[in-house]
């Protein structure tokens, strides 16, 4: 079924691209290599990131494995000794994660190229035209990126750094930790002090001594009050709406059901997506009860502006702050893919189990409802299937045209 790699006019040429090697990427080029596809000449993962892991590679340090909502396997992690239930939970999760994937990218022999950044995605009649950049100085230190095409390591002194590969079938797995959110607030620029969103956030020693404003509801904010305990000299934590504190101590995917509904809703419609954490409540972990009977989980309502030295509410009140942290989100990143068009008036880009609506060669491993681990899961079995009756549907059209 497959055809080979051919020199194209403008680089590369595979049959399958996979941009990004997070959890969504990877589940998806396990179903395809279980399908058939042959790394290279069919299949193409290229992931900006310095190392294995996804986003995960970037979390702090503090955040460890067991204090992360559950972190399922990908498909056939276990089978392979790499399943997440004998890790060591007291370990950075970035750190595990980062180690566990590097392995499974090893035995599938994915080959991943990286640090490669894909800059732009173009329709061609045939397929797409896929730009790509290389950024050597992205952690890697001296070390060139290993462009598509070069193999794992080779020739990396003389890799360009840039070019295209082409591609009959897109499988974007971008996720959204490069997309950080921070919401707009009346006085947000005069703010004299530090200002930082959750991608930036590295250790509660940072912020020793100061003043901090955490501003979010999801769990990202509330481990962020947590550790900054003890350790800022006060913190005052501010939420859109209140909390909505489930009864057990862990989200499972059965009180996640309405919120993936909610999602896959908003992904048909090609609307923005709604926040993960409004439909699914959180989950109240004994360190989060703790926190609250210790009395250092105390909301407080979205203050009204932002001021030089702090931040006010509509009643007047103020709250001296030398530093904010916004735990508030990301969005999906999906710039490289603007030359499409894909964008609705409504902000978000219609996909239907995990294809594109508007053009049935792109497939969005990881987006809406499938952005937790086990979504992402189930997602790449179903878009792997998807993709090679698609590849297939294009050899049947090539054999007819003789
Ligand atoms: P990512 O892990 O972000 O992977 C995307 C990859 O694409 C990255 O490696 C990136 O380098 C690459 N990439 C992006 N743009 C480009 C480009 N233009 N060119 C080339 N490569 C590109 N889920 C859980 O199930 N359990 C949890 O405990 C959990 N905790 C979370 C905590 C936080 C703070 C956040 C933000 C999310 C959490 N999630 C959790 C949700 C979700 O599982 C993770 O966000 C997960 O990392 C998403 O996987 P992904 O593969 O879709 O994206």
């Amino acid at each position: 079924m497959m055809v080979g790699m051919t020199p194209g006019g403008e680089g590369e040429r595979t049959r399958v691209l996979v941009i990004g090697a997070g959890q969504a990427g990877l589940s998806v080029s396990w179903y395809l290599r279980r399908l058939g596809l042959e790394v290279g000449r069919d299949l193409v993962v290229l992931d900006r990131g310095p190392g294995s892991g996804g986003a995960w590679q970037h979390r702090w340090e503090s955040l460890r494995l067991g204090a992360a909502h559950r972190v399922h396997d990908l498909p056939g992690m276990d089978g392979l000794g790499l399943g997440f239930a004998d890790a060591d939970r007291s370990a950075p999760a970035r750190d595990v994660v980062a180690d566990r994937y590097a392995r499974y990218e090893d035995a599938l022999g994915l080959d991943v190229r990286r640090p490669v950044e894909v800059t732009g995605v173009t329709g061609l009649g045939d397929g797409f035209s896929v730009r790509w950049a290389g950024r050597a100085s992205s952690g890697l230190g001296s070390e060139a990126a290993t462009a598509p095409g070069t193999g794992a390591g080779a020739g990396a002194a003389s890799v360009p750094a840039s070019g295209s590969v082409r591609a009959e079938v897109v499988v974007n797995a971008t996720g959204t930790w490069g997309a950080p959110f921070v919401p707009w607030y009346p006085g947000r620029d005069t703010f004299l002090g530090r200002q930082l969103h959750t991608a930036d956030y590295r250790a509660a020693s940072e912020l020793e001594g100061l003043d901090v404003v955490v501003v979010g509801g999801g769990t990202s904010a509330i481990g962020f009050v947590l550790e900054l305990d003890g350790i800022a000299a006060s913190t005052t934590w501010v939420t859109r709406r209140p909390v909505d504190w489930l009864d057990q101590g862990e989200l499972d995917v059965e009180s996640a059901v309405a919120a993936v509904a909610a999602q896959d809703r908003a992904a048909r419609a090609g609307q923005a997506l709604p926040s993960i954490v409004s439909g699914t409540g959180v989950p109240r972990t004994r360190r989060f009860v703790s926190g609250i009977e210790r009395g250092v989980l105390v909301e407080r309502p979205m203050f009204a502006a932002v001021e030089p030295n702090g931040v006010r509410w509509a009643d007047g009140t103020f709250a001296h702050a030398d530093a904010i942290v916004w735990a508030t989100g990301f969005r999906p990143e999906l710039r490289h893919l603007a030359p499409l068009g894909l964008r609705s008036a409504d902000g978000g880009v219609s996909v239907e189990s995990g294809a594109s609506t508007l053009d049935p060669r792109l497939f969005f491993a990881g987006y809406g409802p499938q952005a937790s681990t086990i979504g992402a899961n189930r997602a790449g079995r179903a878009i792997a299937r998807q993709v090679v009756a698609r590849l297939s549907e294009s050899d049947a059209e090539r054999r007819r045209q003789g």
